[in-house]
């Protein structure tokens, strides 16, 4: 195993609400199925949603058995409600601390094993042969020197790219390496257009933005302008529940109509015990910095979250190049369709985590099985020139222009314009010579295909919205699959 920061480094030990399961007594996998299918907004691919749902439980299961400290109430595993969802099914542990739980627990059982892990290593690339994984190259952070190792089967499980844009809830881990990575392997990659922004992380200067998690709306938190006025039900019936996409934009519009950076999550109607015990973690991290939010307004704003697409895989991990196999995150499963349903993503982790090892104990590698109807545009990333006037690149510059041009409400003239620029970057970039300028390099190439294929995309679905086509079209009820030519993996 090689990771490029500590093990604890990583988006999963940030995970807070919870994970979502049909193990409640009301709940079923077939509502669980209906409820992802529906936040997809008809791209879900839905024989991967089916075992999604279907192995969720034998997979939480796993993680109690490995020692993970669900909450319960009366004995029980407690399930709270998150949007979009019909019933509550989130399990949680440490009240908002889910994700440290679950990676802790691991990460403890994996040192206890005998498996190498090589902390601080940073994989550059990935050998290939005849369209087969033969090693992986890897970059000793400390040591500052090259090594390669060799292997029939590669797994990535790279995690996320929220480092790409301005605001984010990612760690700085969140760089995206993986889909850089497969892309220039020869790996297809799937629905990067889709990248899901969540609408409450905590805005005050000087503070990353720190998640707000859609539990608070969950348990009643309400969302208010800076006249006090509690706002969402001027955009939907569903208001707080409403799904992330649909309170994101509400959010902005109406920071955009109050001129405002922020909007405020309110829980001061809440017992202040129930507050602090159900969020410590957010209590805490407001507290520290000087919030008290059981008596105060939280000051919040959308930022980027979750990457829905990823290295395109069937649903036994595999993907387009043979041996290759890709999980969680940096994955594209089709089990997210245009826009995940929250607490669904660990699960997702955990499911097709599982399955590549049962896939590969069973039969031995299999043939990549594309299961997708296929009624996919096919686009290929080009080298592009560079640009008279193009900004200077430097990692804040690349955020910005993600964040204004390619966030949650795109047009073409923003778009075209990051893609020219992102072109532009990536030709003049100089060779990567350590970790940050490789992050840089991966994040450009991610950039583009993010760019790419939301100028493709000409209609709003999911988590993808375009101001200069806000409507769903039955045309576009399919999947932007990219890929580069053979001729340019070197240089792209
Ligand atoms: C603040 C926050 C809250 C969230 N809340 C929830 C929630 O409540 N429920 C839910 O289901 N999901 C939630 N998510 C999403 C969820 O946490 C992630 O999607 C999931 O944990 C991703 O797991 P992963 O294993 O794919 O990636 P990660 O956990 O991010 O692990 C990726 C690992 O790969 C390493 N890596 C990356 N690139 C390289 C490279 N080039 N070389 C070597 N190593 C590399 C990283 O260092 C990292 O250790 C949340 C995410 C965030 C950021």
């Amino acid at each position: 195993m090689v990771t490029k920061g500590s093990i604890e480094d990583c988006n999963t030990r940030h995970a807070q609400g919870g994970i979502a399961a049909a193990i409640g007594i009301n709940d079923s996998t077939e509502l669980h199925y209906r409820d992802t299918i529906t936040a997809g907004d008809g791209l879900c691919n839905e024989a991967v949603v089916r075992i999604l749902a279907d192995e969720g439980p034998d997979r939480i299961a796993d993680l109690v058995n490995f020692g993970v400290p669900f909450d319960t109430v009366d004995g029980k595993i407690a399930l709270t409600l998150e949007a979009a969802h019909s019933i509550p099914r989130i399990l949680h542990a440490g009240g908002d601390a889910t994700g440290k739980h679950i990676e802790v627990t691991l990460s403890r059982i994996v040192r206890t094993i005998s498996l190498p892990v090589l902390e601080h290593h940073l994989a550059t690339d990935i050998m290939v042969e005849n369209n087969c994984v033969k090693g992986i190259r890897v970059f000793d952070c400390e040591k500052e020197s090259f090594e390669e190792f060799g292997c029939r089967y590669l797994i990535l499980a790279t995690g996320g790219a929220g480092q790409l844009f301005k605001y984010t809830t990612n760690p700085e881990v969140a760089t995206s390496d993986g889909i850089a990575l497969a892309l220039k392997a020869g790996a297809e990659i799937i629905d990067m257009e889709f990248f899901q922004f969540h609408p409450t992380a905590l805005r005050m200067p000087g503070v990353v933005p720190f998640l707000i998690s859609e539990a608070v709306r969950g348990e009643g938190g309400i969302l208010r302008n800076i006249d006090g006025r509690a706002f969402m039900h001027d955009y939907t019936p569903l208001a707080e529940l409403a799904p992330r996409d649909v309170v994101a934009r509400s959010i902005l519009s109406e920071m955009k109509k109050t001129r405002q950076e922020n909007v405020f999550l309110d829980v001061t109607h809440l017992a202040p015990h129930r507050v602090k015990t159900r969020f410590p973690h957010i209590y805490q991290f407001c507290a520290d910095h000087g919030l008290d939010i059981t008596s105060s307004l939280i000051p919040v704003a959308p930022a980027a979250h979750y990457m829905i697409g990823g290295i395109r895989t069937n649903s036994w991990g595999e993907t387009s190049v043979c041996g290759l196999f890709a999980a969680g995150e940096c994955a594209g499963t089709g089990a997210h369709g245009a826009n995940r349903l929250a607490s669904n993503s660990m699960l997702e982790v955990l499911i097709f985590g599982k399955r590549i090892f049962q896939g590969i104990d069973e039969k031995g590698s299999r043939q990549y099985n594309d299961n997708l109807p296929n009624r996919n545009i096919y686009h290929r990333l080009k080298m592009k020139t560079a640009l008279d006037k193009a900004p200077l690149l430097s990692l804040q510059a690349l955020q910005n222009l993600l964040w204004d041009n390619v966030g949650i409400v795109r047009d073409r003239q923003g778009l075209t314009e990051a893609v020219d620029i992102l072109g532009s970057w990536q030709h003049t970039l100089p060779q990567p010579s350590d970790r940050q300028s490789h992050e840089l390099a991966n994040m450009i190439v991610t950039g583009r295909l993010i760019a790419e294929a939301a100028l493709l995309r000409e209609e709003s679905r999911g988590a993808h919205f375009r101001s200069d086509f806000p409507q769903r079209s039955p045309e576009w009820l399919r999947h932007i699959v990219t890929t580069i030519d053979k001729a340019e993996q070197c240089n792209v």
